[in-house]
């Protein structure tokens, strides 16, 4: 007899996906997170910087990287400290406290993510599908219901090229 391994992949701690690195942790901002939406997030990713923290070890699609890569330019863009240097803290601390702000934010990397769908993806129904799925994120309990469902599907078309 012998033990069957078949099924079970090496676990790597870090993983590097087109020059990003992803984590298997929960990130810097999590319980600050969790106190501002009264929520414990679960099968969620966050970016931090130039990482992506994915504490439940999701496999991660393209379009989903994508996304968080939107993330990654917010951040950088956005503001540096006293001191002139980057810090995510800051895009982070406003994103959570600024409900405008952070449907902005959000509704710019769902626009993206929805963008390299429809890029294979020529199947109209199947694109709306995926855009229903989007906008229910955009309006849902993780970013606090601030918006309806038809306005987040708006918001993203808006911003989306198809
Ligand atoms: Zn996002």
């Amino acid at each position: 007899m012998r033990r069957t391994f078949w099924n079970k992949k090496p676990r790597k701690i870090v993983e590097k996906d087109d020059g990003v690195e992803i984590v298997f942790k929960k990130p810097p901002i999590y319980n600050d997170l969790c106190a501002a939406f009264n929520i414990r997030p679960v099968n969620v990713v966050y970016t931090y910087g130039d990482k992506i923290y994915n504490p439940d070890k999701l496999e991660l699609p393209p379009e989903i990287i994508e996304h968080e890569k939107v993330h990654m330019k917010q951040q950088k863009a956005w503001m540096v400290n006293e001191d002139r240097k980057f810090t995510p803290a800051l895009w982070w601390g406003k994103y959570l406290r600024d409900a405008k702000f952070r449907i902005d934010q959000e509704a710019k990397g769902y626009a993206r993510q929805y963008d390299v769908i429809c890029q294979d993806n020529h199947d109209r129904n199947q694109r709306a599908r995926y855009l229903w799925g989007l906008a229910s994120s955009l309006s849902g309990v993780l970013y606090n219901n601030e918006i309806s469902h038809s306005e987040a599907t708006k918001m993203i078309k808006k911003l989306s090229k198809y």
